[in-house]
């Protein structure tokens, strides 16, 4: 739409909201609840015109409130575009543009804690390891669950790091059982399906009714999902006073374009999303003309649950409360989008598209220009016939670039060093206007095959690494190599199969190569660290965790590594500092401060270690071993009946462990109570009873 186009429409939206004046101002929602479900397509649900999926929950929050016909996501994966969901910034703003991120900013304020200030419950249940805690978007919920089975390490090429949707929706309604019924205070639960990420392994019935499309298996089993929430939110009297929105995160390419997942090229397979929202206030049958973004959804709920919208000039969104209200809705907005992947997995172009209605533009080194009106499934490319329009287009994005290189400026922290200099070569950063700069590398249209054949044989190196088969792995991955692709996963898991093979030297120069390519991978350092170690290159290894916590300055674990290196070799003041800097970037973490506990008990400094120790209790107080190892410190400094405490507390904790038995037995053999130790001691050598201590305890006295 033309400037003039939009401000039409603005002014015919003030004619409109003048009209209203007189009306009482708009039922407000209590609560919000919001669903995820991952890896959606619009088009695979029935309300959005597909007849072959069943999707009765979410066609009836289309039936009975709000459906926005085009809503489009930013990116398409899986942590940035949750990230622009949450904070209502596109990825240029947030600096958050692929899976392996550093978490977003702390003065970036997230949904979670807008609603926690204003006095919600707030409790959010993932599925993917790649929202786990340290993408930042637990920031502001009270709980937030987030356990899978797997490393974090290879969420991105291996979808099986995941929850089965059942179970995370299992654990949403046991959260609404708790705090539901009429006198709830607000709530604001999310829940994250990722059931139609890949692998599609629909359960029954749907395996079965589904068995030729195992994708559309994994879309009717998240709508029943959806309709198990849906029922509960009734049952528990919260349904009326609730809004719900449903959306995802992206589509899935599923062999449009030669993708067959998502992530790589930014077509409307993988960036349109459905949108439904149902609430009060919201009039049943209610249609969103216009194009909504994820950006909107921060505004738009802020809105609808009658609280004040955040300062303007944070948030790149628009509400769209008005029209979700039956009201006028907003002018055509101008929407971004973006596919980086190509670039900084693989040093190919990245990709870079401007919306605007009908009319979608890709900035690559062969544009592309798309009449989505005529052609949804953009399959003619218009750039060359309507060449005025495309470089139309091409301007505009540049008021998007300057927003990037603004970001870069005032956080850059929050864009990893790596990718500031790869956008730095392409002009995108600092200098030069962006529109006017070629775009280099590859055109990611060419690489599409090799895409895939790099894609799959690092799965399978994947697999094979899992099961040990290092040989297996490495020669996977060593095919990638050889076939001139390189990226950040081939050298991360070809590096650890090589140090399954103890080839140290080896496995540090490809993970020197991973750190590289994504400094802000805070495990590559690690690796790099580890197998530098390993082949007697101490002070190799420090260097290593250090250049990590440059990269990543708000990563506890690299300086817990250091730590932990550095009391090995028995420099105890220096690992005495690293853990003391890993504190304020670990607030919450129980076992760190037990660590350093345990080295102050070292060094000889009692009453320190006991101050952190008692903190990991207070953190933990489930921790069966914080409690042991405060019990042991306490004895030391000869405070035994504290000690005897700290060690019951343990014993109650985990009887099962021989140590704690000892321990509480000790600790009342050295307060003259023999009696009172005997069983526990008895108990020790029974748990274990090739230890010795206990068995020497006893013979004493006797
Ligand atoms: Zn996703």
């Amino acid at each position: 739409m033309t400037r003039r186009g939009r401000g039409t429409a603005a002014a015919l939206a003030l004619a409109l909201a003048a009209g209203c004046r007189a009306a009482p101002p708009p039922p407000t929602a209590r609560h919000l609840v919001l669903v995820t479900i991952d890896t959606l397509r619009a088009d695979r649900v029935g309300v959005y015109g597909n007849a072959d999926v069943a999707t009765p929950a979410l066609d009836g929050i289309a039936r009975e409130g709000a459906m926005a016909v085009e809503a489009m996501a930013h990116v398409p994966l899986t942590r940035p575009s949750h990230v622009n969901l949450f904070t209502g910034l596109l990825p240029t703003e947030t600096g958050i543009r692929d899976n392996v991120s550093p978490a977003v900013v702390p003065d970036t304020p997230l949904l979670a804690e807008v609603l926690k200030a204003a006095g919600f419950s707030t409790a959010a249940f993932v599925s993917s390891v790649v929202l786990e805690p340290s993408s930042g978007l637990n920031r502001g919920f009270d709980t937030y669950g987030a356990r899978f089975e797997g490393g974090a390490g290879d969420a991105r090429f291996l979808g099986t790091v995941q929850k089965k949707g059942d179970v995370a929706t299992q654990e949403a309604l046991d959260w609404l059982e708790k705090r539901g019924g009429p006198s709830a205070g607000r709530l604001f639960l999310w829940l994250h399906l990722y059931d139609p990420h890949d692998p599609y392994e629909p359960p029954e019935p749907y395996a079965s009714r589904y068995a030729s499309r195992p994708y559309d298996g994994e879309v009717a089993f998240s709508d029943a999902l959806v309709g198990r929430l849906d029922a509960a939110l009734g049952r528990l009297g919260l349904r009326d006073h609730t809004l719900l929105l449903v959306t995802s995160d992206h589509g899935e390419g599923l062999g449009e374009h030669g993708e067959t997942l998502h992530g790589f090229f930014a077509y409307q397979s993988t960036l349109r999303v459905p949108f439904l929202m149902r609430g009060p206030g919201i009039p049943a049958g209610t249609r969103v003309r216009s194009t909504v973004r994820l950006v909107d959804v921060f505004p738009t709920v802020l809105d609808l649950l009658g609280l004040p919208a955040p300062p303007e000039a944070r948030v790149s969104g628009t509400s769209l409360a008005s029209v979700l209200r039956g009201g006028s809705g907003p002018a055509e907005p101008v929407t971004y989008a973006e596919s980086l992947v190509p670039l900084l997995h693989f040093g190919w172009s990245d990709l870079r598209v401007v919306r605007e209605g009908r009319w979608k533009y890709i900035q690559a080194p062969r544009p592309e220009l798309y009449d989505l009106a005529s052609d949804p499934g953009e399959r003619q490319n218009l750039a060359s016939r309507e060449a005025a329009r495309a470089a139309a287009m091409r301007q505009g994005l540049g008021r998007f670039l300057d927003g990037e290189r603004e970001a870069s400026a005032r956080q850059p922290a929050a864009v990893s060093t790596d990718l500031i200099e790869k956008l730095g070569a392409l002009g995108y950063v600092g200098g030069g206007a962006p529109a006017r700069t070629a775009t280099p590398g590859a055109d990611p249209k060419d690489k599409v095959e090799e895409f895939r054949f790099a894609n799959e044989a690092i799965r399978e190196g994947l697999l094979r690494l899992h099961a040990k088969d290092y040989p297996g792995s490495v020669a996977r991955l060593k095919a990638v190599l050889r076939r001139g692709i390189s990226s950040f996963e081939v050298h991360f898991y070809l590096a650890r199969a090589l140090r399954g093979l103890r080839r140290f030297a080896e496995a540090a120069g490809h993970f020197e190569e991973a750190a590289r390519r994504a400094p802000a991978h805070g495990q590559a350092w690690e690796g790099l660290a580890d197998s530098r170690a390993a082949s007697g290159d101490t002070e190799g290894a420090l260097l290593a965790l250090r250049r990590g916590q440059q990269a990543l300055p708000r990563d506890a674990g690299l300086r817990v590594a250091e730590a932990r290196l550095l009391r090995g070799l028995g420099r105890r003041p220096e690992a005495r500092a690293a853990y003391e800097a890993a504190l304020p970037l670990a607030p919450n973490n129980a076992r760190l401060r037990t660590q350093l506990g345990e080295l102050l008990r070292d060094m000889d400094a009692p009453e320190d270690a006991i101050r952190r120790q008692r903190e990991a209790v207070e953190l933990e107080p489930t921790s069966a071993s914080a409690w042991n190892s405060l019990g042991m410190t306490l004895g030391g400094a000869g405070r035994l009946p504290e000690a005897e405490k700290c060690f019951r507390e343990a014993l109650r904790l985990d009887p099962s462990d021989h140590r704690h038995a000892y321990n509480l037995g000790f600790a009342l053999v050295r307060q003259g109570r023999p009696a009172e130790a005997r069983p526990f001691l008895e108990k020790a050598l029974e748990l274990n009873p090739r230890f010795t201590p206990a068995r020497e305890q006893l013979a004493r006295l006797r």
